[in-house]
């Protein structure tokens, strides 16, 4: 079977009405003929989506088989800074992967299957006026030396979105004509589709990497790391910059090792022009109390990484989470290490920004 199909078997769409009298809203559900059509007034509160938090198997029955179709209501560019210039009104959220780590916001309970939104042509109009406002790009900043960047993949996997409609295909073709700014997401999972859609240099694709040991047991329902790497020279062919994104970085007992083999791993496999073009983020692992507990009723094995007491401390958040990031001391001789390794490493990537 192929990894889309594992994915998606969608036998069940909940859609608020208005979605469904939007051309887009019909595409999707002319896509799964046979799916059962739910109404529902708004697609946040969904309960029978939530799922069960100890249930495993009942939360990734949900991401295969359920997909929302709503309308996005806020339109607002946030201001970002770090790996975008700005956030982009999403055109998804949820995501069918189920990576350990994740921070995607759990809006719809712990299964948080995707829900796609069906007014895109609002979407687009609000970004190709909001990068009209912006003017030329003048100073070069850790996001682009030119182009002002909006990431459009921060709730949801843009290429696994791509299985569900044309909403990512539409913004990439947006994009193509907007010579001052760029889109960019960031993505764990490989859609060959995207090839043949010839965004001529306007999107930026950022493939997530870590060590294929860890990735194998805290990437659950993603592409093998291998397979991602292996992805990078066809798409830098296919017109896009790649970038990558290694995060999140996990201090195991021989993680300089780890990360040795996955920079020799990519250097050894990519093209000359794909490393000409190269940059990477950098960005250590957060955890946080409420997942960690979830986590230990269906992945205890994910928690004796990703939980180490002995080497983080807890911060709390305004919303009363209690968030988990390396000691900050410890953390700076980490990064450095981690810097020295990567320079050492793929001299030629310039890493963007790490934190
Ligand atoms: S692929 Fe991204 S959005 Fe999906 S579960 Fe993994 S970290 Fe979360």
């Amino acid at each position: 079977m192929l990894q889309a199909d594992k994915l998606l078997q969608i036998s069940r769409i909940y859609v608020e009405p208005a979605a469904a009298a939007l051309p887009r809203g019909q595409e999707i559900l002319a896509r799964w003929p046979q799916a059962d059509v739910v109404e529902v007034a708004s697609h946040w509160r969904i309960p029978e989506l939530s799922g069960d938090e100890a249930n495993v198997n009942r939360w990734v029955r949900i991401k295969t088989e359920a997909l929302v179709v709503g309308v996005k209501k806020s339109l607002t560019a946030k201001p970002n800074g770090r790996s975008a210039d700005f956030i982009a009104p999403s055109t998804a959220n949820g995501c069918a992967m189920a990576c350990a780590y994740c921070y995607v916001p759990r809006h719809k309970g712990y299964s948080n299957p995707i829900t796609v939104f069906a007014n895109i042509e609002e979407i687009s109009g609000y970004l190709e006026r909001h990068v009209a406002r912006q003017g030329i790009k003048l100073e070069p900043n850790q996001c682009d030396d030119t182009a002002w960047v909006y990431d459009i993949g921060e709730n949801s996997d843009c290429s696994v979105d791509a299985l569900v409609s044309d909403n990512v295909q539409d913004l990439v073709s947006l994009y193509r004509d907007l010579p001052t700014a760029k889109l960019s997401f960031a993505t764990k999972y490989v859609n060959r589709d995207l090839l043949s859609w010839d965004p001529r240099g306007q999107t930026r694709v950022r493939f997530s990497l870590m060590p294929e040991k860890l990735a194998r047991m805290l990437d659950v329902r993603t592409t093998p790391v291998a397979e991602r790497i292996a992805a990078i020279n066809d798409f830098v062919e296919a017109g896009y910059e790649v970038h990558v994104n290694f995060s999140p970085v996990i201090i195991t007992p021989h993680w300089q090792e780890e990360w040795q083999e996955l920079f020799a791993q990519l250097d050894a496999a990519l093209s000359t022009a794909a490393k000409r073009q190269l940059a990477a983020e950098v960005i250590f692992l957060t955890h946080n109390q409420q997942l960690h507990e979830v986590n230990l009723g269906w992945h205890p094995l994910a928690e004796e990484i990703l939980w180490r007491p002995d080497l983080q401390e807890i911060k709390r958040s305004q919303n009363g989470f209690a968030n988990v990031r390396y000691i900050a001391y410890e953390k700076r001789g980490y990064l450095d290490e981690f810097l020295r390794l990567a320079a050492a490493g793929l001299p030629y990537c310039r890493i963007r920004y790490a934190f």
